[in-house]
């Protein structure tokens, strides 16, 4: 048993060029007396460029340009921390040749998820090269792993789903041991399904994978090394005066992530949260600094937390038939999210008609409308953002929405939320 098995999970800001990865080995020195396990997201916004890669090539354009950008920022990066003669360059194109034949795929909405998922683990597998070769030139010993030999999935790509058993299993009997003479780096985001084809997770999905290798094996904590000094109650890029929370409660966090904060992914809380493995929020600019600890016990509060999703459309389905809302047509419209793998983030009823918001997402909205306008009267507006509080301040929310107009709005006595766009 891997008892004292810590997992720290790197995301693309803590390895995004040559001076964080100067950090990174800083901040690694003094911590691996102890093996630990640590997983790492693409470079920057390597997974972004790959997505512009895969728009390019659906809209049959040419995306060489796109394509060679990836690849010459991975090399800058590495002109920049190794010797000339460094094997790490020849690697990183020899990796590069491995994805030709993905390139060269025909691509349509049809095979579009799964090409998806076998071009964007690119960012992760560049970025655990380049990580695992600097660390091991500058003298720490770690041990590069494939994550698909133990991230085992179901063949949803882009959200697929965790075979837990199989890998559990994995993990015990690939790398538990090996866990007990050296550090693992491995990918964070990619698995495997049952037909060896490569599945990601979900966008930001390295957070997750830390929490399924930490409850496989075990292990003691999980660290997620952030650019921020903790998980605070508000984005501090969208909102002035942050607090950042000494502990929170899973549950607490878990909430904060189901409306959309993005300092942890929303599935990452809940195996910790049932293995009771604490999970650490630390800044990798500020390592010794306390961060958050999210576990069971943590005191109360009553700090009012803001989470902002952009990107949101706010659609509704109004009966045309004079009737008046029913069970049967909520039933239809959920089955329809479901079946996009669409999740309604806000849902308001009326007597006529269902209000609901979600993620703009490519393609899902068209299909949303094309399957249900016979049934429904059909209206949508793009472009909004939800805003969500927790324990809300009723009096200070006037002053948050200056400056926009609010086309839903919604209170209970824990949760605000409303969603709005700019004048
Ligand atoms: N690189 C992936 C993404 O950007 C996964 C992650 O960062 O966690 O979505
Ligand atoms: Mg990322």
């Amino acid at each position: 048993m891997n008892r004292t098995l810590h997992v720290y999970k790197f995301g693309g800001a803590s390895v995004k060029d040559a001076a964080a990865l100067l950090n990174l080995h800083t901040l690694l020195q003094s911590r691996l007396q102890t093996n630990k396990l640590i997983v790492v997201s693409a470079m920057g916004k390597t997974t972004n460029a790959l997505e512009a890669v895969l728009a390019k090539k659906l809209e049959q354009g040419d995306f060489s340009k796109e394509w060679k950008q990836i690849k010459d920022f991975h090399i800058g990066v590495c002109e920049e921390l190794f010797p000339t003669a460094h094997p790490v360059i020849e690697k990183i194109e020899q990796l590069l040749d491995t994805a030709q034949p993905i390139l060269d795929l025909p691509i349509s909405k049809t095979n579009y998820d799964e090409v998806y998922d076998q071009l964007i683990c690119y960012g992760e597998l560049l970025s655990s090269l380049v990580v695992s070769e600097y660390l091991n030139f500058k003298g720490l010993s770690l041990a590069w792993q494939d994550a698909r030999t133990v991230i085992h999935t179901d063949s949803d790509f882009r959200f697929a789903k965790i075979d837990w058993e199989k890998t559990r299993n994995a993990c015990q009997n690939h790398w538990a041991d090996l866990l007990e003479h050296q550090t693992i780096l491995t990918q964070g985001f990619i698995g495997i399904d049952p037909l060896g084809r490569t599945t990601t997770l979900g966008r930001e999905g390295s957070d997750f994978t830390a929490a399924i290798l930490a409850t496989s094996l075990d292990a003691e904590s999980v660290t997620i090394w952030k650019d921020v000094p903790g998980v605070l109650n508000a984005d501090p890029k969208l909102f002035p005066n942050t607090q950042k929370f000494e502990e929170l409660r899973y549950r607490e966090a878990a909430e904060m992530t189901y409306f959309g904060a993005s300092v942890i992914h929303p599935k990452t809380i809940k195996p910790l949260a049932n293995a009771g493995i604490p999970l650490f929020v630390k800044s990798f600019l500020d390592p010794e600094g306390a961060g958050t600890k999210i576990h069971e016990h943590a005191a109360s509060h009553e700090v009012p937390t803001l989470v902002l999703k952009k990107s949101q459309v706010l659609v509704s389905f109004k009966v045309t038939d004079f009737t008046f809302i029913e069970e049967k047509h909520i039933h239809a419209i959920y089955e329809k999210l479901k079946e996009l793998k669409l999740r309604a983030n806000m849902l308001q009823l009326s007597a006529i008609t269902v209000s609901l918001v979600v993620d703009t997402q490519l393609f899902k909205l068209e299909q949303l409308v094309e399957s249900l306008k016979s049934s429904f009267e059909i209206r949508y507006n793009e472009d909004l953002e939800l805003l969500t509080i927790l324990k809300p301040k009723t009096a200070e929310i006037p002053a948050l929405m200056e400056g926009y107009v609010v086309l839903l709005e919604q209170t209970t006595r824990t949760t605000y939320q409303a969603v709005r766009r700019k004048k």
